[in-house]
């Protein structure tokens, strides 16, 4: 369903099987195709290690889109750009080809059986802090970003246009 007014949505990308990078990249352009959604920007890409699970290390990145989606059709969307990168579930923390959340739907909080806004564990890591500072600066207090701080994360040199996308 479409609300009326643009509403910014934060989103949060992690890949970590396959070519990641690569993975996040066509993420974000799928993304910018969809109805509904506009002006996506996003931040720089990084590499992470496993949090609460074990497997290669992470790519990550944070994106804020303008949409007339609902939250609950926004998930939606996010969860089909998961499954069409190949996404499966085989048990909780499992590696996975895509992973996309909701971080922030506008100012809204919202506490439903399939979706939780502000997402609950955005604070608790530097994946999610980091590039969300990068790209929103405002976002982030500097006591949120010194309680990740022992959590390590590598900010990747890929190229970004000036529309705020990665190169297709
Ligand atoms: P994950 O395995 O991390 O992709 O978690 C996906 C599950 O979390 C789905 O069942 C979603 O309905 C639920 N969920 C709750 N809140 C959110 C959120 N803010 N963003 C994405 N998924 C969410």
């Amino acid at each position: 369903m479409a609300s009326r007014q643009p509403v910014r949505a934060y989103i949060a990308l992690g890949a970590n099987l396959g070519d990641a990078a690569d993975t996040l990249s066509e993420a974000l352009h799928a993304l910018a195709a969809c109805a509904g959604v506009d002006r996506v920007r996003a931040s720089s890409f990084y590499r992470t290690a496993p949090v609460d699970c074990v497997g290669p290390d992470y790519v990550n990145a944070v994106a804020h889109i303008d949409t007339t989606l609902d939250a609950m059709a926004l998930l939606a969307l996010l969860q089909a750009l998961e499954q069409a990168a190949g996404r499966q579930r085989p048990y909780r923390n499992a590696p996975r080809t895509l992973d996309l959340d909701v971080l922030l739907y506008g100012s809204a909080c919202i506490v439903s059986p399939h979706l939780t806004v502000p997402h609950p564990r955005m604070a608790q890591r530097a994946f999610v802090l980091v590039p969300l500072a990068e790209l929103s600066p405002g976002l982030v207090r500097p006591e949120q970003l010194l309680a990740v701080a022992d959590q390590p994360i590598e900010r990747l040199p890929l190229p970004h246009r000036s529309d705020g996308l990665p190169p297709p």
